[in-house]
């Protein structure tokens, strides 16, 4: 079972028990700036909802996985970007480490392909 509640950094955010650089808050997820920015902009768009990953939350909430995408382009757009990387790292081999899914919105700089 995955950690939640007390058990899940994320959630321990999403309940303002850990502080973080709230950028936008809605009644399904939260944004906050990611403590170890890969780009100028990066903000995790985190549901309220704990689910370990983004399928999950397809299976689980697929209205949510588009409110995701949907604040995801208005915090870039808000930044003045038109161009900005979404993604959801799922599974430890993709490089998930957090085990409530979150979708990362990168912007601010050029990206190459194929990602590390
Ligand atoms: P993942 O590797 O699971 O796709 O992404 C987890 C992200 O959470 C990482 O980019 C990491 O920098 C970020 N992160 C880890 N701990 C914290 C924290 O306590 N606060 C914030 N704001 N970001 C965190
Ligand atoms: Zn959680």
């Amino acid at each position: 079972m995955a950690a939640v509640g007390d058990d899940c950094l994320f959630c321990r955010i999403v309940s303002g028990e850990i502080p973080a650089e709230v950028v936008a808050e809605t009644e399904d997820a939260v944004a906050f700036r990611d403590l170890n920015p890969q780009a100028p902009v990066h903000v995790l768009v985190v549901p309220r909802l704990h689910v370990a990953d983004a399928a999950e939350l397809a299976d689980r909430a697929p209205a949510t996985v588009a409110a995701l995408v949907g604040l995801g382009r208005q915090i870039a757009a808000d930044a003045g970007h038109d161009s900005y990387r979404l993604l959801f790292n799922t599974g430890a081999a993709a490089g998930q480490t957090v085990f409530h899914a979150h979708l990362h919105v990168l912007a601010g700089r050029s990206m190459s392909w194929p990602p590390g």
